[in-house]
């Protein structure tokens, strides 16, 4: 055998097992005890064994309200590398009149030569023109089989709902998931013009701009619409009660439908934006009341969510500051690194997530849902040997300096954790050891995706 990684135990979504893994070809070809000798051997005593982590929420390299965000897929790939990420899907921003293929080639482009990580890329349609709804299927064959749906003003989604519940029902109909943010216009426009008159500028102002209301008003519309598209959808980055329970009630009566929240909403709270420099913490929709946090940790448990991304999207602090009314202020920031690390620390570490149940979360859920299991998202024979090996006692404070996100400020700054990756593997191969990039730029592959199935 060309690997065996010894002495771990090897954890799925369903199982925590003692066992020794055997790597051969890039592949999982054995797991079992006292497996023979191997090229190289890697002792993982006392150390967990899970699949690699599958963040299907990043935007590595793109622009947004004027500004280029500072990763590539270079430095943004590594990130998510020590962090124990090994497959992103990433969303490719169309162009004004840019066919689908063209934004689907233009982001691969930006990966080929940089991403150390295999990466699947998601169309975003920003115009949902018959021209777009008919190169659908198409893009669903060459394997790109989930789309995402903006409610918001930068898809002028309130004017153009109609052409959108057709993009809903063609991603249905083709075997793909429409993923959607879910933030109501009306309202946020509306509350913005009215703070902005009123001098109710800069961060402080900003979780007001944005309420739960606004995200509960336009969940319960997604819904709506995919029950008469008869089409499965699956919400990102979702930050509350508001939007938790129509998905529980839509779940309860039969209609496929998806939660995913971000680390932001799991970590932090809004008395964050009472601090200085509380740009950094913006993000689409705002930090919550406390009281959320639980809610969104009961979520996961229960199964009203189902996976966990970082919507990932590096800035400078400057970047961040640039803006000076509500909604001028930038959305996103660097979060790869840490996903699995934190949501390990604060969840299973204080008894909010099972072990199984952070893996199912973290990889399985979002390979299976994104078409990539089990070539992703769980350890067995046959599965790329995409593998974290972690250590679970290992104490990390978290600066910035150690972080590989070329963002100029880290998120959770002095948050003391516990459990960090000693190896990450990669198609058998070690691209980080004890902090040690080894993986090269451009070995990461496209990833052609097979249909939605349900979970
Ligand atoms: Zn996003």
């Amino acid at each position: 055998m060309e690997c065996v990684i010894r002495n771990g135990t090897v954890v799925t979504a369903s199982d925590s097992t003692p066992a020794d893994v055997g790597i051969e070809g890039g592949k999982i070809t054995h797991i079992g005890q006292g497996l023979g000798p191997a090229a190289r051997e890697i002792d993982a005593s006392g150390q967990y064994l899970f699949p690699g982590g599958v963040d299907v929420h990043t935007h590595v390299d793109i622009e947004l309200m004027g500004h280029r965000s500072v990763d590539d897929f270079y430095s943004g790939t590594v990130a998510a590398a020590c962090g124990g990420v090994t497959t992103i899907v990433d969303y490719a921003l169309p162009e004004a009149g840019q066919s689908i293929q063209g934004s689907v080639d233009a982001w691969e482009e930006k990966a080929r030569d940089k991403s150390i990580i295999d990466y699947g890329i998601h169309p975003v349609i920003l115009e949902p023109t018959q021209q777009i709804i008919d190169e659908m299927a198409d893009a669903i064959a060459e394997g790109h089989t989930s789309f995402k749906l903006f409610m918001i003003g930068m898809a002028r989604f309130d004017e153009l709902a109609a052409d959108y519940l057709k993009v809903m029902a063609q991603a249905g109909k083709h075997g793909a998931l429409t993923n959607i943010h879910a933030e109501d216009q009306c309202l946020i426009g509306y509350l913005c013009e009215q703070m902005t008159t009123e001098g109710k500028l800069g961060p402080k102002h900003f979780p007001d701009s944005r309420p739960r209301e606004s995200e509960g008003l336009a969940v319960q519309r997604a819904i709506s619409m995919a029950k008469y598209a008869e089409a499965p959808i699956y919400l990102v980055h979702l930050s509350c009660e508001e939007a938790l329970a129509p998905i529980r009630q839509a779940r309860a009566h039969g209609q496929i439908i998806y939660g995913e929240t971000r680390p932001l909403y799991l970590h932090l709270s809004r008395e964050r934006f009472e601090e200085p420099d509380a740009e950094r913490y913006v993000g689409w929709p705002p930090l919550r009341e406390a009281s959320q946090m639980q809610v969104m940790w009961d979520g996961l448990r229960n199964d009203n969510l189902q996976t966990v991304a970082t919507d990932h999207c590096g800035w400078n602090l400057a970047q961040k500051k640039a803006g000076k009314t509500v909604d001028e202020l930038l959305p996103g920031m660097s979060n790869l690194e840490t996903l699995i690390p934190m949501l390990y620390s604060e969840g299973v570490s204080q008894g909010k997530l099972s072990l199984n149940r952070f893996v199912e979360v973290s990889a399985t859920n979002p390979a299976k849902l994104f078409g990539l299991y089990p070539q992703k998202g769980t350890l067995a024979v046959g599965s790329d040997a995409d593998i974290v090996i972690f250590d679970p006692r290992k104490a990390v404070t978290i600066r910035h300096r150690n972080m590989h996100s070329r963002a100029d400020y880290e998120l959770y700054e002095g948050f003391e954790i516990t459990g960090w990756p000693t190896h990450t593997l990669s198609r058998g191969e070690v691209i980080v050891e004890n902090g040690t990039v080894l993986g090269n730029a451009g070995r990461g592959k496209l990833l052609k995706r097979k249909r939605f199935t349900p979970l």
